[in-house]
């Protein structure tokens, strides 16, 4: 059961993957939790990596790489593993699939939660904030009963510059462009599953359920 998970931000990933484990117990290793472990364990990698990010520089793909060889070799992913933000290139993806084959294994399945562009926007842009008590809302997922007004003190309720269309319709951009060519790849050799994630939660999670559940038949 190796997988990998992809989407967009918004698109659900982290609310998958957590059902994903609680049912398979396999564990979910995302990028920033193997960074975080590795330089933790002070371990020769981890503190290469951290000598690039304290400098401000992007961690080369060598020393990505073996974090990610060094974490999937653990007893854990013995029966399967879920990968969260990586790979992230095309080149990250050759080399993931060049250390499983070394392993004698490899990726049974590439989940890609799809939402629609316009979907997203509406999740990413709904956070409002209380000016007052900084109590957060969301126009989708949890309105305040009267529009701008804060429930718990009548406050007055913003958006974070963040938060608002063009800076979210660029950060979509930048990971369209970036999540294509991996798309593409693993499309190509017939892994890529795409799961239309629009609906419910648990919908998506059902259509996920059942291609993981096919693995083990
Ligand atoms: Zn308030």
């Amino acid at each position: 059961m190796d997988l990998v998970l992809m989407g967009l931000p918004g698109a659900g990933k982290g609310t998958q993957a957590e059902m994903i484990v609680e049912k398979y117990g396999i564990p979910h290793i995302s990028t920033g939790d193997m960074f975080r472990a590795a330089m933790k364990e002070g371990t020769p990698l981890g503190k290469q990596a951290k000598a690039y990010m304290d400098a401000g520089d992007l961690v080369p793909d060598e020393v990505t790489n073996g974090i990610v060889r060094e974490r999937l070799s653990k007893q854990d992913c013995e029966n399967g593993f879920l990968l969260d933000g990586f790979p992230r290139t095309v080149p990250q993806a050759e080399a993931l699939d060049a250390m499983l084959e070394e392993m004698n294994r490899g990726i049974d399945y590439v989940l890609h939660i799809d939402v629609d562009r316009e979907k997203l926007m509406e999740r990413l842009t709904g956070r409002r904030i209380c000016r007052n008590c900084g109590a957060t809302y969301h126009m989708i997922f949890n309105p305040p009963a009267r529009p701008g007004v804060c429930d718990k003190c009548s406050g007055e309720l913003y958006q974070r510059e963040d938060d608002n269309e063009a800076t979210v319709g660029n950060r979509l951009e930048v990971n369209i462009a970036q999540q294509e060519p991996l798309l593409t790849y693993y499309k190509n050799k017939d892994i890529l599953k795409t799961i239309d994630g629009n609906r419910k939660i648990e919908e998506v999670f059902r259509n996920v359920d059942e291609l993981i559940g096919s693995l083990s038949e």
